[in-house]
């Protein structure tokens, strides 16, 4: 696409993330429909860029087994899918290694993914400490732990790779993926533009104007910042910086560990000792590392653009990462660490829990607010976005209220 393109989008999603790039793929699924998805790669040296997402891994936990019943509901739509887009795209992003739950049998959460468990028909095996030893041997659960085992359609998914397959598809059906970042969304100043339909012009860093008739902001963290909303909007979200320590282990550790599922391990006493651990995967280095992360322990409060930015560059908090190295290796009493380190990372949270999917204007829409639960559910978020964008309102089985867009303070009424 060349800076003077004069062509118009029937819908341009902004922000190539895990959300974005689903919603490109459902809306260029649409017979006729003319669709350009725009953001940056991911740069090889943070450094060089200001703007990140929170795709930059190679694990995210994949389950069906989630408390809330709609976050339940969208993993379960997308991973019923995951199979389908890797044979369209010959991307393999899904590893269904299982996934554990480690808690005490009395505790809260235990209770609730078993009864979780029971309202969507999946079979969970509860086994006990012996029993766990005896599945795992590497695993060591601790005194009156239980874990509760889902072997079925679920472990992990390489945001990397699951974005590159959702990225494949659209552009397999046409959709035209623009590597940039948007300066602006603004109401289209040229009547030429405005004659054809574009109501919107999308300008990127780089001077490239994108004519849009809907425009969808799926920008994560980094939505409140630049012109992409109509002026003084911000959406209620809180920015949370997180941190996670990733293990290098040996080959021979990694083979030891290979039947190692997913897992969430919530201490009994202590609710600061939530974390979530991924089993050994092979990064892009070629070394193996198992990954964990917390719950709300560490998160650090972010409010500007340069505060995110700084946050991405960091590694994380130090401390959190010494303390969940120990945590994990504690958990897997014979694995020696070849190396430590953390990386940083960004959730956007909304008070309701919920995502926003939601039209700000008649031709601008958003869809954000991943909680940090949305990377195994992109699909299907991305679906209900590309429905919404497409009509211009709501177009989902799911009801429209759960989803609406809160606003951080009372704002003017948009001119866009
Ligand atoms: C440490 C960590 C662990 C997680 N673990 C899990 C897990 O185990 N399971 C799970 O399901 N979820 C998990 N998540 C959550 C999941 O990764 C996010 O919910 C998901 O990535 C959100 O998708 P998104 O599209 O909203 O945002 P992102 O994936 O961040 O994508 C936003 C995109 O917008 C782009 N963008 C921003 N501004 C602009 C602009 N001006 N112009 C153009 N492009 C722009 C960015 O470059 C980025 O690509 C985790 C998150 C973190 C941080």
């Amino acid at each position: 696409m060349s800076a003077s393109d004069s062509r118009v989008y029937d819908v341009c999603v902004v922000g190539a993330g895990m959300i974005g790039s689903a919603a490109a793929r459902h809306a260029s699924g649409t017979a006729g429909t003319r669709v350009c998805l725009v953001g940056p790669g991911e740069p090889k040296d943070r450094m060089s860029r200001t703007i990140f997402g929170a795709h930059y891994d190679e694990g995210r936990i994949t389950r069906a087994l989630d408390p809330d019943p709609t976050w339940a509901l969208l993993a379960q739509r997308s991973i019923r899918r995951y199979r389908d887009l890797e044979r369209k795209t010959g991307i393999n992003f899904f590893n269904d290694v299982g996934f554990l739950v480690i808690g005490s049998p009395d505790g809260d959460y235990v209770r609730s993914v078993r009864e979780n468990a029971r309202r969507h028909d999946v079979t969970v095996q509860t086994l006990s400490r012996a029993q766990t030893r005896k599945t795992f041997p590497f695993l060591e659960i601790g005194e009156g732990m239980v874990a509760l085992l889902d072997s079925r359609n679920c472990g992990h998914v390489s945001p990397r790779r699951l974005v590159a397959a959702l990225q494949t598809a659209a552009h397999l059906q046409g959709c035209d993926v623009v590597d940039d970042v948007v300066a602006s969304v603004e109401r289209h100043p040229a009547s030429w533009a405005r004659a054809a339909g574009a109501t919107l012009a999308v300008r990127t860093e780089t001077g490239r104007v994108i004519h849009a008739k809907r425009v969808l902001l799926a920008t994560g963290a980094f939505t409140a910042f630049r012109r992409l909303l109509p002026p003084s909007l911000r959406p209620d979200v809180r920015l949370n910086g997180q941190t996670v320590a990733l293990v290098e282990i040996s080959e021979s550790d990694a083979d030891r560990l290979q039947r190692m599922p997913s897992m969430i391990y919530r201490h009994p006493a202590d609710v600061g000792r939530w974390f979530y651990i991924l089993p050994p995967i092979r990064y892009p280095d070629g070394k193996f590392y198992l990954k964990i992360g917390h719950g709300s322990r560490w998160e650090a409060l972010l409010h500007t653009e340069e505060e995110v930015r700084d946050w991405y560059r960091s590694g994380g908090n130090p401390e959190a990462v010494r303390v969940m190295a120990e945590e994990l290796l504690a958990l897997l009493p014979g694995v020696k660490p070849v190396s430590v380190h953390g990386d940083a990372c960004v959730t956007v949270k909304t008070p309701t829990e919920q995502l926003y999917v939601d039209m700000v204007t008649p031709s601008l829409g958003v869809a954000l607010g991943g909680n940090g639960y949305a990377a195994k559910s992109c699909d299907e978020i991305g679906r209900m976005a590309a429905k919404m964008i497409l009509k211009g309102r709501w177009d989902h089985d799911l009801p429209r209220d759960q989803f609406g867009i809160r606003w951080a303070e009372s704002q003017p009424k948009s001119k866009l």
